[in-house]
């Protein structure tokens, strides 16, 4: 439904979540301005999973044409034990998926999918006012003298007023400090490696080549730690994510580069097929601290509220957190796009009535999964590979 009057959204950060709200309202007929504090709008170079809940979004928002030239698709999800890489259980995906969910999943590189709603965003042929963008322009205060036009100031004074702030700024969100939502981020105690390894590669080492021999989305579960990997841009590349206990200097600094060879130390003991892999790993791989939020449901104040990571971060260990804020941006337009600018307080409490107890389930969920993927052998990996064997094909995303 397009409202009887436009009015006007202002986004504070301008990843996944953040642009993808962007799109949405923008669809909505209302008019939106993105603020990035990067200098380019961009994501990091790693992979990114959407399950059929985030695909269907995006597909909704009428990225067909553009998510085919770009997405890779599994044929299956697989879990293997460490020592020996038996498989523990496997779900169809691709066709069986869709048949299911009525909609993919799929893989992507995250910069790929991020061009894709970006240039969407901006396209002039596209419905509703073209998104503004201002990159290099970081959010630090808000004013809200008027509380009905939250401005959104910079480190540089510049002044952004709007009908809406919305502050999708991620995990560290300067936005929720500045409605006085409550401090509830957490340290997880672990860390995560993410490379792209060179297909090519994979493909010519007769000790990898399996890995690109049939498209899957695998997880290797162990004692304290576990393995993801998928391939990217129809096999270009193949996404490792490995989660292990992080280091003092990790859990201080958050991101430090990292070498081949610590990826590989990483997993002393596993099967041959993971260091075969993982020593393929060239450059840029990098070390990443995991923090996640504890569940709150404060998300909104008056004219402002809260999107993503600034509200929900999660643990990766579902591969849900961005699919999660396509999620609140879908609802978000919903609620926005059905009413006048006198009913947007409204609009945001039912947004966050609607958002928040889903997304604190699935938060609790990864959360649940730090414990669960990681057992050391023994009763509890038992019943849990039992468990696996019995729900397998039985996701319910
Ligand atoms: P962000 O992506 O963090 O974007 C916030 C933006 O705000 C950034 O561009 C930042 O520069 C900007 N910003 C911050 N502060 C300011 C400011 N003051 N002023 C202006 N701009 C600001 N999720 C999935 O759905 N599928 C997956 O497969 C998946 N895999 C993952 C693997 C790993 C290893 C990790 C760590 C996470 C994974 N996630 C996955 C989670 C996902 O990456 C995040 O949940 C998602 O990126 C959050 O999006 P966001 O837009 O809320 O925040």
């Amino acid at each position: 439904m397009v409202p009887s009057q436009s009015y006007e959204v202002t986004i504070t950060g301008g990843g996944l979540g953040g642009l993808t709200a962007a799109l949405a309202l923008r669809q909505r007929g209302l008019r939106v301005t993105v603020l990035e504090q990067a200098p380019l709008l961009g994501e990091v170079g790693a992979g990114i999973q959407t399950a059929p809940n985030a695909s269907r979004i995006l597909l909704g928002l009428g990225l067909r044409r553009q998510l085919e030239a770009i997405h890779t698709e599994p044929l299956d999800q697989v879990r293997r034990r460490w020592q020996d890489g038996r498989v523990v259980a496997l779900t169809p995906l691709g066709q069986a998926c869709k048949d299911r969910f009525d909609a993919p999943y799929w893989h992507y590189h995250r910069a790929d999918l991020h061009q894709v709603i970006r240039e969407a965003c901006l396209d002039p042929t596209g419905p509703g006012p073209v998104v503004t963008m201002h990159t290099a322009t970081r959010v630090v205060e808000l004013d809200r003298t008027r509380p009905e036009r939250p401005v959104a100031v910079t480190d540089d004074g510049r002044r952004f007023a709007g009908d809406v702030l919305i502050g999708a700024d991620g995990v560290r969100s300067r936005v929720r400090e500045l409605i006085g939502a409550p401090d509830t981020l957490l340290f997880s105690g672990e860390m995560a490696y993410r490379a792209l390894i060179p297909g090519e590669l994979i493909a010519a080492d007769p000790a990898t080549r399996w890995l690109v021999d049939r498209f899957q989305s695998t997880i290797w579960y162990g004692p304290e730690r576990h393995l993801v990997h998928y391939l990217i841009r129809g096999g270009a590349y193949l996404n490792v994510v490995a989660c292990v206990p992080c280091t003092d200097e990790v859990a201080e600094k958050w991101t430090v580069p990292a070498t081949p060879q610590d990826l590989v130390d990483a997993f002393p003991g596993w099967d041959d097929r993971v260091p075969a892999m993982l020593s393929k790993a060239k450059e840029n791989v990098g070390c990443f601290a995991l923090y996640h939020r504890r569940r709150d449901p404060v998300w909104t104040d008056g004219h402002v509220a809260l999107l993503g990571d600034a509200c929900h971060a999660m643990l990766p260990y579902q591969a849900q957190g961005a699919s999660q804020a396509m999620e609140d941006a879908a609802v978000l337009a919903e609620e926005l796009g059905a009413v006048t600018v006198s009913g947007v307080p409204q609009a945001l409490r039912r947004y966050v009535d609607r958002r928040a107890k889903h997304a604190g389930m699935v938060q609790e969920a990864s959360l649940q999964n730090k414990t669960f993927y990681h057992f050391p052998d023994g009763p509890e990996q038992r019943a849990r590979d039992a468990q696996l064997r019995r729900f397998d094909g039985e996701s319910d995303l």
